[in-house]
């Protein structure tokens, strides 16, 4: 309901007006325009988005487009006020190196708590790691883990040992008990305990067909 009595219109006209949003690190009401961090990397963004498409185009940049995404609070993690910048308590981000796509860049990156899809354990995607993967690995900055570290590794153990295990068997020969347990190890990673068993008890056979 729109409150129109005069005090009721004040306070939406005073609203529309509010600048500040809440720094997702210290949590403190900020006035986005005189951050400066925030206004450089909004600047270079229009700049290179507003070359793309031609003014009145719906994906024209707004100019004040990453300030109003967190007047709005729609998205937080991908800024942080000057002072916390400056404090060290969020690393300051360079959108030069960002692959940006259809994204919002990173003004600076703060570590961002989420839990694991594998394990349901509490988990920070730290703003170090953040950087690293936007800046050196050059991963699409709308890329994020799901899972926590460890969960992480064990997953990619198990992408190679799947992929050992496929070769592993293309070239298997059945007769050597070596590689029929080489092939039972692998298939312990990838979580597949029968056949690991299967394959361990043909190279006992093996073995002692040999002696
Ligand atoms: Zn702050
Ligand atoms: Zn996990």
């Amino acid at each position: 309901m729109v409150d129109w009595s005069k005090s009721g219109m004040k306070k939406a006209r005073a609203k529309s007006r509010d600048r500040s949003a809440t720094c997702p690190v210290c949590g403190r009401r900020r006035n986005v325009d005189q951050q400066k961090k925030l206004r450089a990397t909004e600047a270079i963004w229009f700049k290179r988005e507003a070359a793309y498409y031609e003014a009145g185009s719906p994906f024209y940049p707004l100019v004040d487009g990453m300030r109003g995404l967190a007047i709005s609070g729609q998205r937080e993690w991908f800024w942080a006020c000057d002072g916390c910048i400056r404090g060290r308590r969020a690393l300051t981000a360079n959108i030069t190196k960002q692959v940006l796509g259809l994204g919002t860049p990173f003004a600076a990156y703060v570590d961002r708590p989420f839990r694991c899809s594998d394990c349901d354990t509490p988990s920070v995607f730290t703003a170090s790691e953040q950087q690293h993967w936007y800046e050196t690995l050059g991963f699409l900055i709308w890329v994020y883990p799901n899972q926590c570290a460890p969960c992480r590794a064990k997953r990619r153990r198990k992408r190679r040992a799947n992929r050992a295990l496929a070769e592993a068997l293309a070239g298997l020969d059945t007769r050597d008990p070596t590689q029929l347990e080489a092939v039972a190890r692998l298939y312990d990673e990838i979580g597949a305990a029968a056949k690991a068993t299967v394959y361990r008890s043909r190279a006992k056979n093996r073995r002692a067909l040999s002696k």
